[in-house]
């Protein structure tokens, strides 16, 4: 037995795996990662894999990057953690003091939590605990969009709607507004992006004028909706909601945890419209891919709501054991600085010139509805029916078929159902940008063409055996 197989033999005797049936790798191989470096992930096979997902949307500077790794160990001897309630450390003041010099003006008080859901219940809290110490303790209902994806805790599944993850859940969620998304994959014929996503706002405008006062927070992916299928949208949609939750009455909660830090190709996705939303929720490319952490921004009329003396009750009393960690702290100013000193919002638009090229012919594919794209994120709709839209059933797990095929071919492209998506490191050369539009391009001919299986062809992962 390879090295490979030792190690999933190991894992598949005790780890659950997050977002998985279990029971798939009965016949789907898991790959134990050995090492990586730059955007190569490499197996105990010594077989190698392109990471064209970021490793789950987090990893933008590459694997292995010593300018991060560097003022991680440098951290590590110094100060590994401390409490954040009492105490406080240097890190996290000069992380707090860049973030509010970086995001939109208006933001100037930061909020840590160690993982992006948990950031996501901050900001929900803190925007009904903000109506009660402004005395209208009625606002309380949270506004969203339709696939919606928020995060995994209760109350982030409850503003989420992506059924796969969140139907099970229904009888435990809270009652949330759903108001359609502006999603341009389902623009009429003819219709651009910014005339679909301003139309489509005619139906939040409706919500709000009709709920407002039983409304603490609208919450919305801008411009990206991530786990929903990489859908996408016009900024002028968060114009138009910024206008209108400031004439309601209503905060504006901006969920930047996939799309900040350079993902729609600009630093943060609010800087297209704008606009300052009332919290800015951020995690995934904070740390560079290094360390979980969140932060939570918000504004002074926010903070100053909660300030007051102690017996007035009017604190936020939320903690998580690790908020503000040291090294979080430290490898989240490593990513900054690289940021800056490379220019990398800039060069980025090179390369996602190139990701527009590489996967042009993809738009005359039979199977391919659309490919759509903002900044460093590219996506691929596979289809049964072109003209009508009409998806492939889920069962059929196409999707699965290219991240099997690109396993083989030494990528990582996992699909979200029937949409195959790009959203590679920021270190990722031209070249790599094709190798991987190639492999995706054989990866759809396959999944379109057969009738698709689990089943893992023995040629294609020699040594592989079902554990059962
Ligand atoms: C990943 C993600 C979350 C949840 O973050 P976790 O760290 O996985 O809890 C929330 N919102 C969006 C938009 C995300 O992409």
């Amino acid at each position: 037995m390879g090295l490979n197989d030792q190690w999933m033999q190991r894992d598949l005797a005790v780890l659950w795996h997050p977002c998985t049936q279990m029971k798939d790798h009965e016949r789907l191989p898991l790959v134990p990662i050995r090492s990586a470096s730059g955007v190569w992930l490499e197996d105990f096979d010594g077989k190698r894999y392109l990471d064209a997902v970021s490793s789950w949307w987090v990893n933008v500077f590459g694997h292995a990057n010593p300018r991060i790794g560097d003022r991680i160990k440098a951290q590590l001897d110094q100060l590994e953690h401390v409490m954040l309630a009492g105490f406080t450390h240097p890190p996290v003041i000069e992380l707090s003091e860049r973030l509010a010099a970086i995001t939109p003006e208006g933001l100037s008080r930061v909020f840590y939590a160690d993982n992006g859901s948990s950031g996501i219940e901050v900001a929900l809290k803190m925007s009904h605990h903000y109506w009660i110490n402004s005395g209208q303790p009625g606002k309380k209902r949270f506004v969203t969009l339709t696939n919606s994806y928020h995060g995994e805790t209760v109350a982030a599944m409850s503003v989420g709607d992506v059924a796969l993850f969140t139907d099970t859940y229904k009888a435990l969620l809270l009652d949330t507004l759903k108001v359609p998304s502006p999603d341009c994959y389902l623009r009429p014929e003819g219709a651009s992006w910014e005339e679909h996503s301003r139309a489509m706002f005619a139906h939040m405008e409706q919500c709000l004028a009709e709920h407002h006062r039983e409304v603490a927070a609208v919450i919305v992916e801008p411009l990206i909706q991530g786990a929903g299928g990489m859908r996408m949208y016009h900024p002028v949609y968060l114009q138009l909601l910024r206008e209108a939750c400031d004439r309601y009455g209503v905060h504006l909660i901006h969920d930047e945890i996939a799309v900040g830090f350079g993902r729609t190709g600009t630093l943060f996705a609010c800087e297209q419209a704008g606009i300052t939303p009332d919290f800015l929720v951020l995690s995934k490319a904070l740390t560079g891919g290094y360390l979980p952490m969140a932060a939570v921004l918000t504004t002074d009329t926010v903070y100053a709501a909660f300030y007051d003396d102690y017996a007035t009750l009017r604190a936020f009393l939320h903690s998580h054991t690790y908020t503000g960690n040291p090294l979080a702290c430290a490898a989240a100013l490593a990513t900054l600085d690289i940021f800056e000193q490379d220019n990398v919002i800039e060069a980025n638009k090179a390369l996602a010139a190139r990701m527009a090229s590489a996967t042009e012919h993809l738009r005359d594919h039979p199977h391919v509805a659309e490919v759509r794209q903002t900044g460093m994120a590219l996506a691929i709709e596979m289809v049964r029916d072109k003209d009508s839209k009409e998806p492939y059933p889920w069962q059929e797990r196409r999707g699965l078929r290219v991240y099997q095929h690109a396993l083989e071919r030494g990528a990582l492209l996992r699909p979200l159902g029937n949409v195959v998506y790009f959203l590679p490191p920021y270190v990722i050369t031209p070249e790599q940008i094709d190798f991987l539009a190639e492999v995706a391009t054989q990866g759809i001919d396959i999944a379109t063409r057969e009738s698709v299986s689990v089943a893992v062809d023995a040629d294609l992962y020699p040594g592989f055996r079902d554990p059962g």
